[in-house]
């Protein structure tokens, strides 16, 4: 591909600001005994946005990567006309993250998680001969199966058996993506169980989730995005969350382009939404808790199986720890709110009414925050508003198109085997 010289990076923890260099995949700083966030330091203080032709890669002065992987797109920032007149807002601006041709919005699989694949995957070492290891409830398996399949890189995933049919495809995968699950009635929690018994061999590494530096970084680029079409930092950034994962990247996001300066020095306030009833982190943050509150099991279950926005189901969010999303809504004066089922669908078909395309009920929690601020007066009309719009435009993407179902090499019991799961799964790969 292009030229392409890897921009140096030093690591940070943010509990201690100790600062050392990445020795390979480093997801903690070693020394540090309390839980915490490292994040990237780029020796590259003013980016520069290279052309559409880089793909996702254009923000490559930002991220922790080694190559420019094949097939890559960013999220595209363009200024709302038809939301924002309905809101009567006269900034607001839309970062989408999908499938949307007439803006220029080529993500095939449809959703943000396209951002940390692209990013954690070109993070890999050429020659590393390790398999990667990734655990998923849906749309974080299909971006990662894309991209390792359209780039060769061996991908173990682990997907619950009831959610395999999020991962369908517009082509057939390579052999090098394979898929095993927890039988039926297993469900995410599952599937990382099964993903970490894997792991007891040395043939695999974890991906590491939230605290991979790619992973956030990669889904920094929305608010690059945002920042770099609009000209300037906006005031602020709604979101739907299930880990926070893509909030924390925003502020990281932002507090890099405060230090380039072209962008205004501003704190952009992140208001990030949950599907109720599954609220763990808004219960937390209502009672100013750093700490989660406790979530019986049983309950978490039934409240993940109510919710459209299954995405959304995470039970155990980076919230707490230093440089988590709590941290992340103290430093910029945030907020999280909640949205109902039918306030996301409502918002969904406002949105796809008023700007022309279809999004996930996720985008549509976030959507439906963005329509009660405003109608709750909390939103100045002439300030510039981010709505993240983390996934949309997959009917747009699926019509007209022969799909490929990723199935499982193996569905493994509830409780299976350790070792059967190791000798089973190391077998796939020979
Ligand atoms: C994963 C996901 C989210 C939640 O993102 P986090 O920042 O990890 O909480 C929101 N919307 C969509 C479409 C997603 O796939």
């Amino acid at each position: 591909m292009e030229n392409f010289t890897p921009t140096h990076y030093t690591l940070e923890c943010v509990a201690t600001g100790r600062q050392f260099e990445d020795e390979g995949w480093m997801l903690d700083d070693p020394c540090c005994k309390i839980p915490s966030m490292i994040r990237t330091r780029y020796a590259v203080r003013q980016i520069d946005v290279r052309p559409d032709s880089y793909g996702f890669y254009k923000f490559c002065d930002w991220l922790p990567v080694r190559r420019m992987l094949q097939g890559s797109s960013a999220p595209v920032t363009y200024k709302s006309k038809g939301l924002a007149d309905y809101l009567g807002l006269k900034n607001l601006y839309i970062t989408f993250n999908g499938y949307y041709p007439e803006i220029g919005a080529k993500m095939t699989t449809c959703s943000f998680k396209e951002t940390e694949a692209y990013s954690v995957c070109a993070r890999i070492r050429e020659g590393d001969n390790r398999i990667l290891v990734v655990a998923s409830a849906g749309n974080t398996a299909r971006a990662f199966a894309k991209v390792c399949s359209d780039n060769n890189i061996p991908l173990l995933l682990s997907v619950p058996e009831e959610n395999i049919s999020a991962l369908w495809f517009d082509r057939p995968l390579n052999p090098c993506v394979k898929l095993i699950c927890p039988e039926r009635g297993g469900d995410y929690f599952d599937a990382i169980f099964l993903s970490n018994l894997a792991l007891k061999s040395r043939k695999f590494y974890a991906e590491g989730g939230a605290k991979n530096v790619a992973r956030r970084d990669g889904m920094g680029t929305t608010v690059l995005s945002a920042a770099t079409t609009i000209g300037e930092i906006p005031d602020y950034y709604f979101q739907a969350v299930g880990s926070g994962t893509g909030a924390i990247a925003a502020w990281e996001a932002n507090m890099r382009l405060n230090e380039d300066g072209r962008f205004g020095n501003k704190t952009m306030k992140l208001v990030v939404s949950q599907n109720a009833p599954f609220v763990p982190m808004f219960d937390a943050w209502r009672v100013d808790s750093r700490e989660m509150l406790p979530y019986e099991a049983a309950k978490a279950r039934r409240d993940a199986e109510i919710i459209d926005a299954k995405v959304l189901s995470n039970r155990k969010p980076p919230y707490s720890l230093a440089g988590g999303l709590y941290d992340a809504l103290k430093a910029t004066g945030g907020d999280i709110m909640v949205a109902t089922n039918a306030q996301a669908r409502k918002a969904r078909a406002l949105f796809e009414e008023t700007e022309g395309i279809d999004i996930y009920s996720a985008a549509g929690i976030a959507t439906a925050s963005l329509v009660k601020s405003v109608a709750d007066g909390r939103i100045d009309p002439e300030k510039i508003v981010m709505l993240n719009i983390t996934g949309g435009g997959e009917h747009r993407c699926q019509q007209d198109k022969e799909l490929w179902y990723l199935e499982p090499s193996l569905v493994f019991p509830l409780t299976p085997d350790p070792e059967e799961v190791v000798a089973k799964t190391e077998a796939l790969f020979d």
